[in-house]
């Protein structure tokens, strides 16, 4: 049915080009509007805004609309918004897609209507400070429990550290005073700095340089749970934390973001905001579980979490395991990197039907899927790095993997 009156003025709003993808993650063909901040946004962003119902008040395009909300619309729409709310952000602040978490999109969109961060820049925001410190809940190597930790990322010392227990730096002494004119004693309490007794020392220093943070709310089993990567003598090494408070969780992804920003800026000195942006972290290519067997080919195949991130291919026990069983470099089909349907036909020992296998200048690679879907998605995920031409600094990368005892 042709859309009558009102609502044939409001597809021509709909259609402007602005207007074409959502306000909040860029989503095609968003059918929602916020009448009270007169933006477009798509379905499940509708449903974040109806959680701020004191900012904003959203109604379907496919309601009956009245000409003056119409008119409100046409004087809108997602550019002003965005000229007014998206004033200031920072280069390095996330932008969320619809493909990203609940806890992302959703504070993006009360850090711009609700807390209008991107408004003034005389606001300094504390992800901004290039220093930060607090507790976050850690969950604990050995038996999985979340425990209270100190972390503290510093630019200044290129790095976010961690300690397991209280910095102990300052200490309370009780001083027992007599007063001078009545001879009564009373206490006093002095914070004191005490010099001879060193703040403990940090459970984990993780360099800026190589730090990366992602949410895996699904993973860790928090909303708010974030996967930390390092690397220590060239393995990765994971942490898993989370915060009770979704702002402050943001706020710590974003302040690693800033301080991965401004160590590339020094890196990469001339370098565009544009190019240095997406290094700042990344999102692992895909994981999943899959079987393995060993490098005889003979080992019986085991089920292993994998993790494909960027040219790293990780194998674990558990999927929150601390540091990886294995790591393995895929490089590129002009270093003899391929990666093939199946296995080869002497292979015995899998439970998993679909086979996949990885020819790596050194030897081959081979992994089973459970479901031929997994199988189809581990090759594209491993065609799409293979295919991609490897950069100069890879090579040093993938010489260090070679020469691994
Ligand atoms: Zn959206």
């Amino acid at each position: 049915m042709e859309p009558e009156g009102d609502n044939r003025l409001l597809q021509d709003v709909l259609t402007r080009a602005d207007n074409e993808t959502c306000a909040d993650c860029g989503n095609p063909e968003p059918d929602w509007a916020s009448l009270t901040l007169g933006v477009f946004v798509c379905q499940a962003c509708s449903l974040l805004h109806r959680s701020i119902p004191h900012i904003s008040r959203v109604k379907s395009v496919q309601d009956t609309w009245d000409a003056s909300d119409v008119e409100l619309m046409a004087a809108m729409g997602n550019n002003v918004a965005k000229a007014k709310y998206e004033q200031k952000v920072p280069a390095f602040y996330y932008r969320p897609k619809h493909t990203d978490c609940k806890l992302l999109r959703e504070q993006w969109i009360r850090a711009k209507y609700e807390r209008n961060e991107f408004e003034f820049i005389e606001k300094q925001e504390p992800y901004s400070a290039g220093y930060r410190e607090g507790f976050l809940w850690k969950r604990g190597r050995d038996n999985g429990q979340f425990l209270s930790r100190k972390f503290i990322l510093s630019e200044r010392e290129g790095a976010l550290k961690y300690f397991n227990k209280h910095d102990v730096s300052t200490i309370r002494l009780v001083v027992i005073n007599t007063c001078m004119f009545c001879s009564n004693t009373f206490y006093s309490v002095v914070l004191s700095m005490l010099p001879p007794f060193k703040a403990r020392d940090p459970k984990a220093v993780m360099k800026i340089e190589t730090l990366n943070a992602t949410f895996q709310p699904a993973k860790i089993g928090n909303p708010c749970g974030l996967q930390i990567t390092y690397l220590k003598d060239n393995s990765t090494r994971n942490i898993f934390v989370y915060h009770s408070d979704a702002k402050e969780m943001v706020d710590w992804f974003n302040a690693i973001r800033a301080a991965r920003f401004h160590y590339l800026q020094v890196a990469y000195p001339g370098a565009s905001d544009e190019e240095l942006v997406p290094k700042l972290t990344r999102n692992f290519m895909r994981e999943g579980f899959m079987e393995k067997t060993g490098p005889k080919h003979t080992e019986g195949f085991k089920k292993r979490w994998f993790t494909m991130d960027d040219r790293r291919l990780m194998y674990f026990k558990d999927p929150l395991d601390a540091y990886a069983r294995g790591e393995v470099f895929i490089g590129s089909k002009e270093n003899s990197y391929t990666v093939l349907p199946g296995l080869p036909p002497t292979i015995q020992g899998y439970h998993w039907n679909h086979g996949i296998t990885i020819v790596t200048p050194d030897r081959k690679f081979l992994f089973a899927c459970e479901t031929e879907a997994e199988q189809r998605d581990w090759i594209a995920a491993f065609q799409r790095v293979i295919n991609r031409p490897m950069r100069p600094q890879e090579y040093a990368v993938e010489a260090h993997f070679k020469h691994k005892p």
